[in-house]
C-alpha cells in the first residue's frame, strides 16, 4: 500500500511540475509577442515632496494587458522577462515611453524608471540612455533610475562604472526597496546614490511597532549624513505622514496619495497635488 501511495504521489508531482513548465513556457511565448502587439502600458504613481508640499515626480510602473490573461502584474512577468532576456527590449520601451510622457509634464516634475539588474549586462547601456534622453528632449536630471540592491551584489567595477556613467549624463540614481536585500551599509558609501527608497515593509509596521520606527529613523539619519534623499514607499495611512516627516523623510509614495494611474490622469493629479496640505 505504501508503495502504491508513493507511486501516485510521484505521479502527481511530475504532473504538477509538467503543468508548471507548460504555464511558464506559455507565458514566455505570450511575453515574446507582447511588445510587438502593443500590450504594454505605463502607469504612473506620484511621489509627494514633504518640504514643498506638492508632487515632485512620478514613478513609471509597467502594466501588461493580455487579451486572454487580462492585466498581468509585474511580479508575475518581470521575473520571466528577466530569465528570457526579454527585459532588455522591454526595458528600452519603458524608458522611451517614460521619457516621452515626462517631456510633456511641467519642468519641475521628474520621472522615475525601474531598471532590472539584467539590463546592466547589456553593452552600451549608458549610450542608449543618453540617446533616449536626447530623442525625447527630456533634461537628464529629470530622470531618476531606480535600481535594487541585487545589482550591488554583483559589485564588480563595471557596474560601478556604468552607474558613474549614468550620473555623468546628469541622471539621478535611486536605491529601491532598501532594507529587503542583502546589501551591507558599505554599499551606500561606495556609491553616491541620490536617493534611498525605504521599503514598504518598514512603513507598514511604523504605527504598530517601535522597532520599525527605529529602523526608519536610522535609515533616514544615515541618508541625511550621506546627503541622500529618502522616499518612504507604501504610505497608506495619514498617521504615517507626520511620523515620516519627523524622521526626516524627504518624499512619500503610496496609495494615501494615489494609486498608479494612466498618463491621461496626471494633469488632474498635479492640479490636486498642489493643494494637498499634508
Ligand atoms: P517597486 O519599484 O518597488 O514599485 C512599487 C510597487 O508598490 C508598485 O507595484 C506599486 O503599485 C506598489 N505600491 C505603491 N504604493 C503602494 C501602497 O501604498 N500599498 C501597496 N500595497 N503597494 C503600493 P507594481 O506596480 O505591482 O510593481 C511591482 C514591482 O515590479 C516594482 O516594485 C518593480 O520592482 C517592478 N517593476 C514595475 N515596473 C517595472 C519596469 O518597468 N521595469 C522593471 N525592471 N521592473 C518594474
Ligand atoms: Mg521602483
Ligand atoms: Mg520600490
Ligand atoms: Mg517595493
Amino acid at each position: 500500500a505504501a508503495k502504491t501511495a508513493g507511486r501516485s504521489r510521484f505521479r502527481r508531482f511530475t504532473r504538477d511540475l509538467d503543468r508548471e513548465i507548460r504555464a511558464r513556457r506559455s507565458m514566455e511565448l505570450d511575453l515574446h509577442d507582447a511588445l510587438a502587439d502593443g500590450e504594454f502600458a505605463l502607469h504612473f504613481q506620484p511621489l509627494f515632496d514633504l518640504s514643498r508640499n506638492c508632487f515632485s515626480a512620478f514613478e513609471a510602473l509597467l502594466r501588461w494587458n493580455h487579451p486572454r490573461r487580462g492585466q498581468v502584474l509585474p511580479a508575475e512577468f518581470i521575473p520571466v522577462a528577466e530569465e528570457t532576456g526579454l527585459i532588455i527590449p522591454i526595458g528600452e520601451w519603458v524608458l522611451r515611453e517614460a521619457c516621452r510622457h515626462a517631456a510633456t509634464w511641467p519642468e519641475d516634475i521628474r520621472v522615475a524608471v525601474n531598471f532590472s539588474t539584467v539590463q546592466f549586462s547589456s553593452p552600451g547601456l549608458v549610450g542608449q540612455v543618453a540617446q533616449t534622453l536626447a530623442a525625447s528632449g527630456l533634461d537628464p536630471n529629470r530622470l531618476e533610475i531606480e535600481i535594487t540592491e541585487s545589482l550591488l551584489l554583483e559589485s564588480s567595477d563595471s557596474i560601478r562604472d556604468i552607474l558613474l556613467g549614468l550620473k555623468a549624463l546628469g541622471v539621478r540614481i535611486a536605491l529601491d526597496d532598501f532594507g529587503t536585500g542583502f546589501s551591507s551599509l558599505s554599499f551606500l558609501r561606495k556609491f553616491p546614490f541620490d536617493k534611498i527608497k525605504i521599503d514598504r515593509s518598514f512603513i507598514i509596521e511604523l504605527l504598530r511597532e517601535d522597532e520599525a520606527g527605529a529602523v526608519v529613523r536610522a535609515i533616514t539619519d544615515l541618508a541625511t549624513a550621506l546627503k541622500m534623499e529618502t522616499t518612504a514607499e507604501g504610505v497608506e495611512e495619514s498617521g504615517q505622514v507626520e511620523a515620516l516627516r519627523a524622521f526626516g523623510c524627504t518624499t512619500l509614495q503610496g496609495y494615501l496619495f494615489s494609486r498608479p494611474v494612466p498618463p491621461a490622469d496626471i494633469p488632474a493629479l498635479l492640479a490636486r497635488g498642489r493643494s494637498i496640505a499634508a
